[in-house]
C-alpha cells in the first residue's frame, strides 16, 4: 500500500518544484489532478456547530485581509481557463453572511459560463436569498442538517434555527438548485436520530450523506474514541431501512452510496476517517483570506492575496498555485502515529 492509499502525509514544511512537470493543469507529486475548486469567503457563520467553531465565533478576520468579491472572480477566472478546474464551489464559514454573494456569484457565472457553481451552506436565511442566487448563476446546493429534531439542532448547532434551515432547503429546491443535497456530519449525539434524518430526506426528495467526524473542531476536542465510524451508522440505519451496497458514482465523489430498500433512493457515507479517500482527492482550496491550501490538514499555504495586490499578472498567479498543488500532502495522515491536527479549524479553511 502506497503512503497515499494509507492517508500519510510525506510533506510537512519546505516547498520544492523539483521535479514538476511543465503542465498547465494543477498536478500534484503523486500524479493527481485538482480539478474542484473550494472558495471559502468568511469565517463568520450563524450557526456554531459544535464539531466546527468555538461559542464565540472565530476571530475576525480584518476587512482587508479578506479577498474582495471581484478578487474572487478574478482568482476563479484563472482556476478554469489556466488551471483546468471544473467545479467551483462556495463556502465558509457560512457564505450566506456575505451580502455580495449574488454579484460574485453573477461575476463567475459570467467569466466561466458552463462551469458549475454550487454552495454549501448551513441554509439559514437561504429562503429569502434562493431565487436570487439561482438568477445569477448558482447551479447547485449542498445544506448542513445533522438532525430533524428541533431541541437536538438547537444543542448541536448552539442556535433554534432548524425552521429557518427547512424553509431554505425548501426554497432551494423551488428555485431549481439540483441536485440538493443534505450533509450530516457523525456525532454520538446525532446517531440517535440518523433514520429520522434519512426518512425525512427520502419524503423531501433529497440526497442525504453522512460525514465522519474529523478532527477540525476549533475547540479540538475530537477524540478517536468518540468518533461514530461508518460501519456504526450503517448497523443503526439497517435496523430500519434494508441497505444495499452501490459504490461510488465516480472514483473522486468521496462519498460511498447505499441502496434504501431496495433503490432508487440512495444514502452515502463520506468515510473521511476510516475510509481514506486521499489517493483520489481532486481538490485544491481558497481560503478567505486568499491563500491557496492544497490539503484540509497541512497547514501550508501560498498566499495569492498579496502576489494579487501587489500586480502579479494572471500567469504569475497561475504559477503560484500550480506550486502549491505541486507541494500537496499525500494524504491526511489522521491514522499515523504523531499525527496533529492543522491550526485552522474546518470553519476557517472552508469546508
Ligand atoms: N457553513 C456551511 C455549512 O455548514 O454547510 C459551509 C461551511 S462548513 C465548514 C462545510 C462542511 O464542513 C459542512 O458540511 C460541515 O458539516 C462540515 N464540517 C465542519 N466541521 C467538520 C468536522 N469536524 N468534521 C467533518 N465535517 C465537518
Ligand atoms: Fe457554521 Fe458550517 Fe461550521 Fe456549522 S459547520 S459552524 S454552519 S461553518
Amino acid at each position: 500500500m502506497t503512503a497515499v492509499e494509507m492517508g500519510i502525509p510525506t510533506v510537512r514544511s519546505s516547498v520544492s518544484l523539483a521535479g514538476r512537470p511543465d503542465v498547465d493543469h494543477l498536478v500534484d507529486r503523486f500524479g493527481r489532478v485538482a480539478r474542484d475548486l473550494r472558495v471559502s469567503i468568511t469565517e463568520k457563520c450563524s450557526l456554531r456547530c459544535t464539531y466546527c467553531m468555538p461559542e464565540e465565533g472565530l476571530p475576525a478576520i480584518p476587512a482587508q485581509n479578506l479577498l474582495t468579491a471581484s478578487e474572487i472572480v478574478r482568482l476563479v477566472d484563472i482556476a478554469v481557463h489556466r488551471l483546468g478546474v471544473r467545479e467551483v464551489r462556495f463556502t465558509g464559514g457560512e457564505p450566506l453572511m456575505r451580502v455580495d454573494l449574488e454579484q460574485m456569484i453573477a461575476g463567475c457565472a459570467e467569466r466561466v459560463p458552463g462551469i458549475p457553481l454550487a454552495m454549501t451552506t448551513n441554509a439559514v436565511g437561504l429562503e429569502h436569498r434562493a431565487a436570487k442566487l439561482a438568477r445569477a448563476g448558482l447551479t447547485r446546493v449542498n445544506v448542513s442538517l445533522d438532525s430533524v429534531d428541533r431541541e437536538h439542532f438547537a444543542r448541536l448547532t448552539r442556535r433554534d434555527r432548524l425552521p429557518s434551515v427547512i424553509a431554505g432547503i425548501r426554497a432551494a429546491a423551488d428555485a431549481g438548485l439540483a441536485p440538493l443535497k443534505i450533509n450530516a456530519v457523525l456525532m454520538p449525539e446525532t446517531l440517535g436520530g440518523a433514520a429520522d434524518l434519512l426518512e425525512w430526506c427520502l419524503a423531501e426528495g433529497v440526497a442525504l450523506r453522512f460525514i465522519e467526524e474529523m478532527p477540525l473542531d476549533a475547540d479540538h476536542e475530537w477524540a478517536r474514541e468518540n468518533m461514530v465510524p461508518a460501519d456504526r451508522l450503517l448497523a443503526v440505519l439497517g435496523e430500519r431501512f434494508t441497505l444495499t451496497e452501490h459504490g461510488r458514482d465516480d472514483p473522486s465523489a468521496p462519498a460511498e452510496e447505499w441502496l434504501v430498500d431496495g433503490g432508487p433512493a440512495t444514502v452515502g457515507i463520506i468515510a473521511s476517517v476510516t475510509r481514506s479517500f486521499c489517493s483520489d482527492c481532486d481538490r485544491t482550496r481558497l481560503t478567505a483570506e486568499g491563500t491557496v491550501r492544497s490539503c484540509l490538514f497541512s497547514d501550508q499555504e501560498i498566499d495569492l492575496r498579496a502576489a494579487l495586490r501587489s500586480g502579479a499578472d494572471d500567469e504569475e498567479l497561475a504559477q503560484l498555485w500550480r506550486g502549491a498543488m505541486w507541494n500537496k500532502w499525500a494524504g491526511h495522515g489522521i491514522n499515523a502515529d504523531g499525527f496533529a491536527p492543522p491550526e485552522r479549524s474546518m470553519g476557517a479553511i472552508g469546508g
